[in-house]
């Protein structure tokens, strides 16, 4: 027997088979997802809004001093991100600083 539940968004019905391969409502095109058996609407929208990609190129352009300017920026909406930018700064920074001394001594 065919089991069938309805779009927490719409209310139209949708079988078990039609979510076993899509995401998403056959009716309204809500995407839905499956939580503790049931179907729930997921957030299209993030409320928060991410700071863009672009901040990883602090770090990379300005090593160490890139990567504390980018995590005061973006520490407040994304701490991960923040982190990230940090370590990159750092480990550019130690690569660089390791180029360095390697040209250095083989001179
Ligand atoms: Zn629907």
């Amino acid at each position: 027997m065919m089991k069938t539940t309805k779009c927490p968004n719409c209310g139209q019905e949708i079988t078990e088979e039609w979510m076993s391969k899509k995401d998403y409502c056959s009716n309204c095109g809500a995407k839905l997802a499956v939580e503790n058996e049931k179907l729930v609407v997921v957030a299209a929208e993030e409320t928060k809004q991410k700071p863009t990609k672009l901040w990883y190129l602090a770090p990379i352009l300005f090593s160490v001093i890139g990567g504390v300017i980018g995590y005061m920026a973006v520490a407040d909406r994304d701490k991960k991100m923040a982190m990230l930018l940090l370590v990159i700064g750092v480990v550019l920074t130690i690569i660089g600083v390791a180029a360095g001394l390697l040209i250095l001594s083989n001179r």
